[in-house]
Order: C-alpha cells, then sequence, then structure tokens
C-alpha cells in the first residue's frame, strides 16, 4: 500500500534522512524504533506531506506520490496522522471537532458522519462527551479523541507519533488499547512511533530501527524484540527495560 525508495531529506544543510527504504503492506503494522533524534517523526511527517524531501520517491497503492501540496492534502485523507500534542480545536466540541474534515473537506452527509462519530466515541469509552469542549477532558481522552478524529476520515493508513508520550501513566493503556484494537479487528494499516517497548513488541508485525537518520535495521516484529541483527538496536533494548 506504501513503498518508499532512496528517501534523502535534509534540513538546511544538514541531512536528517539518508537513503529510507521500506515498504508496507495493507493490515500491517510497522514500528519505528530508535534514539531521540533519530529521526523518527521526520519521517512520519514526511508520508503526511507535513515536510518536503530532496529526492527518493514515495508509491501509494504502486502510484508514485507527486510530492505537490495539492496531492498532500488529498493524500491527507488517506492517511491519518495523530501526533503527542493532540491539537484539538479548543472552541469546538468534541463532535464538531470529529464533523469538521469529514463534512467540510470530504463534503460527506453531516448526520451519517454524526451518526458514525457516535459509534466510534462509544468505542472509545467516551460516548457522552460529544459535547464536552476539549477543556474539559483529561489528556488521555483528548487523545482518545484525535485517534477519533482522525478515524472519522476512513483513512487508509493510520501514523502514529508517541500519541502516549504526554500522558499520565494510568491514561496510557486505554489509549494504546485503542490502537491495539485497531489493528485486531479492523486490519487497520499502520506506522508507530512509540517508546512503549511492550507494546510495541505485542503489536509489530515489522520493526524499523532508525539512527542518525538511517535504517539500521528492517527486522520482522518478533524477531527484533527476541534477538535484534545488531549491536545498536540490542544497546537500544537493554537502555528501554
Ligand atoms: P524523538 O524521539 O526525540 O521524538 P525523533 O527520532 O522523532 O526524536 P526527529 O524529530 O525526526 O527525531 O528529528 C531528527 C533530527 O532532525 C534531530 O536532530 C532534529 O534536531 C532535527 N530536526 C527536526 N525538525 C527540524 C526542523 N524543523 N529544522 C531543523 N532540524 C530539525
Ligand atoms: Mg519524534
Amino acid at each position: 500500500i506504501l513503498k518508499v525508495e532512496h528517501l534523502n531529506k535534509f534540513y538546511g544543510n544538514w541531512q536528517a534522512l539518508h537513503d529510507i527504504n521500506f515498504s508496507l503492506k495493507k493490515g500491517e503494522v510497522l514500528t519505528l524504533l530508535g534514539p531521540s533524534g533519530s529521526g523518527k517523526s521526520t519521517l512520519l511527517r514526511t508520508l503526511n506531506g507535513l515536510e518536503d524531501y530532496e529526492d527518493g520517491k514515495i508509491y501509494f497503492h504502486g502510484k508514485e506520490i507527486n510530492p505537490s501540496p495539492k496531492q498532500w492534502q488529498a493524500l491527507r485523507q488517506k492517511i491519518g496522522m495523530v501526533f503527542q500534542s493532540y491539537d484539538l480545536f479548543p472552541n469546538l466540541t468534541v463532535m464538531e471537532n470529529i464533523l469538521l474534515a469529514p463534512v467540510k473537506v470530504q463534503k460527506r452527509n453531516e448526520d451519517e458522519v454524526r451518526k458514525e462519530a457516535q459509534k466510534l466515541l462509544g468505542q472509545v469509552e467516551l460516548a457522552d462527551y460529544a459535547d464536552a469542549y476539549p477543556r474539559e477532558l483529561s489528556g488521555g481522552q483528548k487523545q482518545r479523541i484525535a485517534i477519533v478524529r482522525a478515524l472519522a476520515m476512513h483513512p487508509e493508513i493510520m501514523l502514529f507519533d508517541e500519541v502516549t508520550a504526554s500522558l499520565d501513566p494510568e491514561m496510557v493503556r486505554g489509549v494504546l488499547e485503542i490502537i491495539q484494537r485497531l489493528s485486531d479487528n479492523e486490519h487497520m494499516t499502520m506506522i508507530i512511533v512509540t517508546h512503549e517497548m511492550n507494546f510495541a513488541a505485542k503489536i509489530a508485525d515489522e520493526v524499523l530501527f532508525l539512527e542518525d537518520g538511517k535504517i539500521v535495521e528492517d527486522t520482522p516484529g518478533k524477531e527484533f524484540f527476541a534477538h535484534p541483527q545488531t549491536k545498536r538496536a540490542q544497546e537500544f533494548l537493554d537502555s528501554m527495560d
């Protein structure tokens, strides 16, 4: 569903991503691991058109993406992203936040989207919060809404960038459970950046381990957590315990 070939990205003169190659199959969960500053967020943002890139190719369903703002705007409806900061619109209610893009951008029928949104809210155990404002929610609740908001667009791929990093420990599990269920029940295709190693070990079909903007290792999830191929990845895993 997604393929990246020889991707290079610079911030000014400094190269942030070096010759990135990988592919993602429909239904697959890819986890990006690596130390701080290794380029995980940069790579995810590039895959969502939030960063441009100097060379290399990205294919979606076998078709090369033409890296124009217009094409990315269209693609962002198919490739959803959730960030560490949930960035809900503070002046809109939960329901208004969720309806905004499907109704305004995708021009879908408001009543239908509302119905679906209500169902999604139920699935994340926030059925009673449709009329609440973001400030009335806890961090974990806001993050669950941010996920629902992305799902309401019917994306084909979801990108998660450390979505639990700013949450209190007791809020983390609920959010991770939703992502796990998306994989188990909906077979959602996902790329996940996380520092939650137990979660990564459970959910990852494939692990990309990055350092200094390079893929050091690309290994099936089970194998990576049992015995990574590189010493660098082993050190990283040891440091996470
Ligand atoms: P973390 O685990 O801390 O989130 P990361 O792996 O997500 O780290 P990135 O945020 O992708 O790392 O950053 C990779 C490198 O690119 C870092 O050295 C960072 O300083 C640099 N960088 C990121 N964004 C920019 C930017 N807008 N301009 C210049 N350099 C940047
Ligand atoms: Mg990051």
